[in-house]
Parts: structure tokens; sequence; C-alpha cells
């Protein structure tokens, strides 16, 4: 696979592809996204170009997303608030707060579910395309509810 960046910067310049909303905003104050979003499950892309793709993502308690897998890049998220668990191939499971990051290598179906009392906020940091492959979760037996916005 290979990766074509077609926009090429010929030199120190301005910010002027910046973004008044998001994605690609000079500055982000979670707290603003928060407001706008308004009650959770929702995702909010904060950052998209050829090599990334950072996605916001609030779930209430006992929300997440759909079990996936991705062939090509790994994954990984920063928890910003709440208690998360992702639930991995192999029977792993990890309990993550406010302040860890949690990294899944490609290949691993990851199930990620709000396990605390309060709303949950994660950082995602994937690779475009960020094709899903949705599999069923064989340790927790979660059955697939349909397509979803927000599975990162
Ligand atoms: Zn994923």
């Amino acid at each position: 696979m290979t990766i074509v960046i077609e926009r090429l910067a010929e030199g120190p310049t301005p910010p002027d592809t910046a973004n008044a909303t998001w994605p690609n905003v000079l500055h982000t104050t979670i707290a603003d996204v928060m407001a706008q979003m308004g009650q959770p499950p929702w995702s909010r892309r904060i950052i998209a170009d050829e090599r990334q793709l950072v996605t916001l993502i609030a779930s209430p308690p006992g929300g997440g997303n759909r079990p996936h897998w991705h062939r090509d890049f790994d994954e990984w998220w920063v928890v910003l608030g709440g208690r998360l668990e992702w639930e991995l191939t192999g029977g792993i499971v990890l309990q993550a707060r406010k302040d860890d990051i949690v990294w899944v290598p490609r290949g691993t179906v990851h199930h990620i579910r709000n396990v605390g009392a309060e709303l949950s906020l994660r950082l995602a940091v994937a690779m475009p395309p960020a094709m899903h492959y949705y599999s069923p979760c064989e340790q927790c037996g979660y059955a697939d509810e349909g397509a979803r916005e927000w599975c990162a």
C-alpha cells in the first residue's frame, strides 16, 4: 500500500488551510466540542490528513464501539475522561482511565466499552482510509447491531 501525498508545502507558509470548524482547526478546546455535540454517544473528527485521522469520541456509561479490526494500521487512543475497557483478540482485557494511552496493533479486534458511571471521552488516532473489518467479539458475545459512525 502506498500513501499518496498530493499537496506538498513548498516552504514556510502561514496556516492558510486551517478551518473555522473541525476538522483541522488550529486550536481545539475539548469543552467547546462537548458543548457543540451535546448528549453522547457522539464522535467528532478533529484532525484529518493523508496520514492521520484523529477523532474525539464520547460514550455514555455502558456504551462503546462495534468490535472490529484494521488490516493496515495500528490504532491508539488517549483517554480524556471516564473509565474504559478494551477487550482484545486473545482474551486480553485492558482498563484505562483519564490520562492513559492505549495502543492496539493491526489485526487485533478491539471492543471498547465505557465501564464507569460517568461519560467517557477518548481521542482516537487512526490512519485513512481507516477501513473497519467488523467481527463478532468471541470473548464477550457481542451481537452486531448494524452500522454506526463512531466505531473507532
Ligand atoms: Zn478501530
